[in-house]
């Protein structure tokens, strides 16, 4: 592939069939097996590992010296469960010295180490200098390079675009990156900017968009497969709200801060266009994008305010911070005035969501419970879903009943809704997580409740957390069929130097 002007960067990869030094990636049962069947780390390595107390813990890096004293190969732990961590030859970019390496192992498989590998080596050099130091590896010739490449790519696209601030990453901006990317794939681009929006009826991303300085837009790519006809059709909507400060309901500081990062949902389906056109995939490809800057000024839409949708629905503005699903509403409406096969939307729509299952799982509505099945299968043993009762339901039925802080709530939500403890693979995945399947709310009973009348409500229960030690539940407390907990995570036992920290939520 040709890389476009967005993510133009050094390959990561060694140039095929370069010189390229070793590095044994090994499991602690790897570096007591190794030597025996002459594969692997030589003698002298296995003795210089020896003599460093080299143990192969996940991350570690022990670089083996030649007899002239220069680096001549190197060793890597990838800890007793390598499958836990897929990517994780992600580190060895920032560990080796510059050159080119070769991994071998047979913990994980070749595309888990250059894809790992590749994003650990991921920069964002656009605002300083690149620091990276020309470390490159040369993929094991099992992989298919060009997609590890475009894969790559795609996700170097997402983040480009995401970290890059709005002051270079406005509506505008957005539109700017979109064309490039389509014109770079022979997509046909087009866009419907400002006031061109209500006259083609798109009131809502109207709205939503139009206090800012830079023209709310809907941003929309089409292309076809090249000398192959498209087995079907497939419709990508990506919220880009280029900035959110909450418009009229403002948010706070700290809530506003990242909000650059709310048109990931833009960003992702761009990168997932990306693959597809690169890959010549044989699918009709629409992409829609509806861009906008939710600021505050004098024309900025109000609570209160009722606006009717493209789809003729009428819709009172409660808050004007829930505007994703408003330009969403309109962006949708007309994806769907053209049916495809499939129709995929992804957006940062809702905090409560990600409040609720934490960064490693994604919550997905669909009404489609094979596609459901089959999209949402863990790859690489990293669930990202819910591995036990197979419906991505599950995940948003929980969000919607848990809302507050710290990863306890999902290890709660999961027991209230499978009443059964967290299953093998977040036990030790998520430390935090694994360390509340013991957490039994109400199990101190009338003892904890120190004299006061209803222990129901002021139970108070234990457990051990491996960072934090002992820890309590307060103050928990049922309100009809809810259960409202508060947790204090103190400084107690193994604690290692972290903030005591508080958590709260609310269990139906
Ligand atoms: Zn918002």
């Amino acid at each position: 592939m040709t890389l476009h002007q967005f993510i133009e960067r050094p390959s990561v990869f060694a140039a095929e069939g370069a010189a390229a030094k070793t590095v044994y990636a090994v499991t602690p049962a790897d570096l007591e097996a190794a030597g025996a069947d002459g594969k692997g780390p030589d003698a002298a390595a296995l003795a210089w590992a020896k003599a460093a107390g080299f143990a192969a813990e996940a991350g570690s890096l022990l670089l083996v010296p030649g007899e002239d004293g220069a680096v001549k190969s190197a060793l890597f732990g990838l800890g007793g469960n390598p499958a836990e961590q897929p990517f994780a030859a992600g580190r060895l970019s920032k560990l080796l010295p510059a050159g080119d390496w070769k991994v071998e192992t047979t913990a994980l498989t070749g595309e888990q180490v250059a894809l790992g590998f590749a994003l650990g080596a991921y920069t964002f050099p656009r605002y300083r200098s690149d620091k990276q130091k020309g470390v490159r590896l040369l993929p094991s010739e099992s992989t298919d390079r060009a997609d590890l490449e475009r894969k790559a790519a795609a996700v170097t696209l997402v983040r480009d675009l995401v970290n890059t601030p709005t002051n270079d990453m406005g509506p505008a901006d957005l539109e700017q990156a979109f064309r490039a990317l389509g014109e770079h794939y022979g997509a046909t681009v087009t866009s419907i900017v400002g006031d061109e929006l209500l006259a083609q009826n798109f009131p809502l991303i109207h709205a939503v968009g139009r206090a800012s300085t830079t023209a709310p837009r809907l941003l929309e790519m089409r292309w076809s497969p090249k000398g192959k006809a498209a087995a079907k059709s497939i419709t990508l909507v990506g919220k880009g709200v280029c900035f959110d400060t909450g418009g009229l309901d403002i948010k706070t500081s700290t809530g506003m801060a990242l909000m650059k990062k709310d048109m990931g949902g833009a960003a992702n389906v761009m990168g997932l266009a990306l693959m597809i056109m690169d890959a010549n995939l044989g699918l009709d490809l629409r992409v829609l994008v509806p861009a906008v800057e939710n600021s505050i000024a004098g024309d900025a839409f109000r609570p209160g305010d009722i606006y009717k949708s493209r789809k003729g629905i009428t819709v009172q503005i409660d808050n004007t911070d829930a505007e994703g699903r408003l330009v969403l509403a309109d962006a949708l409406a007309y994806a769907d005035e053209t049916p495809s096969d499939l129709m995929i939307d992804m957006a940062t729509l809702t905090g409560a969501a990600r409040v609720a299952l934490g960064a490693e799982l994604a919550p997905y509505f669909t009404d489609d419970e094979a596609l459901s099945a089959s999209s949402a299968r863990p790859r690489h043993r990293r669930a990202t879903r819910c591995g036990a009762c197979r419906s991505g339901w599950v995940m948003t039925r929980i969000s919607a009943r848990v809302r507050q802080t710290s990863p306890m709530p999902r290890a709660v939500a999961w027991r209230a809704h499978h009443r059964s403890p967290l299953p093998q693979a977040f036990r030790h995945r998520n430390e935090e997580l694994g360390a509340f399947r013991h957490l039994c709310l109400g199990a101190g009973g009338k003892a904890a409740c120190a004299g006061r009348r209803r222990c129901l409500r002021h139970s108070r229960a234990l457990w051990r957390h491996p960072r934090y030690g002992r820890q309590s539940v307060t103050a928990a407390k049922r309100n009809g069929n809810a259960l409202s907990y508060n947790v204090l995570l103190t400084r107690q036992g193994d604690c290692r130097g972290q903030d005591p920290s508080r958590a709260c939520g609310h269990l139906t």
